[in-house]
């Protein structure tokens, strides 16, 4: 199994080049030249497995040239109970909705209490094996710009691994207290961590300019290093994203919600359009999926997108109390686009290059109606986000984070207009404690506590729930790193953190 670049179709990789580089150099993503087609007998086979015996046999048909062994390793070592609370990583809540049932498959049981953990607790593995195929047994340096829950989930992935060094930059005034906390706090003696005196933006722009400086460059090749990228359109990061969904369907089977073969609906909150994607991939794999809901916040430029077939970033930005999915270019649809298009690399490009240069593009015909034949668009605004948390918990006893009610409320929206009962498993991506202050403002009526731990505390004892043990530790755990610096400093801390300067 090889991979082509959505913009240049004779761009032919192995899977370990598409990891190990992670971008295209004409700036298309790596796509799988095809898929592996399992059969509902390969997926019965399935239901008799754990996790981690389905993210072997998944990782194994699309890694041609990863040995079974190097597989396996990696598989153990990113799915254990100790980093995930139990042997399945990716549990399934069933919580009533009227006369429905939703599959809430909680993705946030990882160290880092999001979902991103699912992808970023294996990428080290899969990306260091990478490396030692393409690039022989470089030392591989990791530099991410963050606002918050990326920079965390990629640290806690990264820490103490064999063969990486990870920087992570933060807005100074641009992360929660809790995020600040979690990153400060960073166990490992691999990591570092320094505050950006700017925002997100310039933390971003400060690593790409690192990540093209030849000087830079060229130093780490003289010592054995070179820098990669963790970022969410590398191959390495949405193929653990198949897994959860057949793993859902499986044990769906298992717990006799559905009969092997049914179709089932997904309901996915999207920002990048990574985490939907991969459920779109399972469906090409032979998984029964018949339409994938993509749920969005106020920033609905993916709801006008599939309703009308033009994307069109030029609009205003809004800060939400759904945060990871404040985005107006979800980098991951053009994946999508390329597999819509029958991998039509020309066209993919022409529209990339109208939305990078106009700030926007329109699909033709065809794509537009294969789009709207599988998915529906919807979003939700923070009101509508916090009464369905409010709902949720008052009347089902499910308490859930903010991007999982954007969900939730858009499948509901989705119901009301369809009538589809079709069994659906809707992704959960956040612990609600990792957004404490808003679902703690969903249900009390009392006047919130100003201190993020005390919102914690007083979130668990007014529902009855416990603290993530993760978010508990914080607490007392003591602060590593607490540099700030310039944004025209970033050179210089990167080469002082390899010991280079
Ligand atoms: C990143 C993130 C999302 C968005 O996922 P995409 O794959 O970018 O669409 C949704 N919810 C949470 C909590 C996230 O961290």
């Amino acid at each position: 199994m090889n991979y082509n670049s959505t913009r240049n179709k004779n761009r032919v990789v192995s899977a370990s080049q598409a990891i190990a580089q992670g971008i295209s150099d004409e700036g298309g993503l790596f796509v799988p030249q095809s898929f592996p087609k399992y059969s509902i007998d390969d997926i019965k086979a399935l239901v008799e497995m754990d996790y981690k015996g389905r993210a072997k046999k998944i990782f194994g048909d699309f890694l041609s040239d990863f040995t079974a062994e190097e597989i396996s390793e990696s598989v153990d070592a990113a799915y254990t109970a100790e980093k995930f609370g139990s042997e399945n990583p990716a549990p399934i809540s069933y919580v009533k909705d009227g006369d429905t049932e939703m599959s809430v498959l909680e993705l946030w049981h990882g160290p880092t209490c999001a979902f991103k953990d699912m992808a970023l607790q294996i990428l080290p593995h899969l990306l260091t094996k990478s490396v030692k195929k393409t690039y022989s047994g470089k030392e591989a340096v990791i530099l991410v710009a963050t606002s918050g829950d990326t920079g965390k989930a990629a640290l806690e992935g990264f820490k103490d691994v064999d063969g990486t060094k990870i920087i992570v930059f933060y807005p100074v005034d641009g992360v929660s207290p809790m995020q600040k906390r979690q990153m400060a706090t960073q166990q490992g003696e691999n990591v570092n961590v320094v505050a950006i005196k700017g925002n997100f933006d310039d933390a971003q722009t400060g690593v790409k300019k690192i990540f093209t400086n030849s000087e830079i460059k060229n130093k780490l090749a003289e010592n054995n290093k070179l820098f990669s990228s963790a970022n969410s359109i590398n191959w390495g990061r949405l193929l653990p994203q198949v897994v959860y969904y057949f793993s859902a369907y499986c044990d769906m089977v298992k717990d006799g919600k559905i009969n092997m073969g049914d179709k089932i609906n997904v309901a996915v909150p999207t920002g990048n359009f990574g985490n939907i994607l991969a459920s779109f991939y399972a469906m090409n794999m032979g998984l029964p999926i018949a339409k994938f809901i993509c749920a969005s916040n106020s920033n609905n430029v993916l709801t006008d997108f599939i309703t009308c077939g033009t994307y069109d970033k030029k609009r205003k930005f809004y800060t939400t109390i759904s945060p990871s999915m404040d985005i107006l270019v979800s980098s991951n649809l053009e994946r999508l686009l390329y597999h819509l298009t029958d991998g039509d690399a020309e066209k993919v490009a022409k529209w990339m290059e109208s939305l990078s240069s106009n700030g926007a593009y329109s699909v033709d015909e065809s794509v537009k109606t294969k789009i709207n034949s599988l998915f529906y668009g919807g979003y939700c605004d923070d009101e509508n986000t916090l009464k369905t948390i409010k709902e949720l918990y008052e009347n089902e006893g499910y308490l859930s984070d903010t991007h999982t009610a954007v969900a939730v409320n858009v499948y509901r929206q989705y119901v009301e207009k369809t009538g589809d009962k079709t069994p659906t498993v809707v992704a959960s991506t956040a612990s609600p404690y990792k957004f404490s202050k808003s679902v703690l403002a969903a249900v009390s009526d009392e006047k919130l506590p100003d201190d993020e731990f005390l919102m914690v505390d007083e979130l668990s004892s007014k529902t009855n729930t416990e603290v993530p043990a993760p978010l508990s530790a914080l607490k007392e755990a003591k602060v590593r790193f607490n540099k700030e610096c310039n944004v025209d400093e970033m050179p210089r801390i990167v080469l002082d953190s390899l010991s280079l300067s």
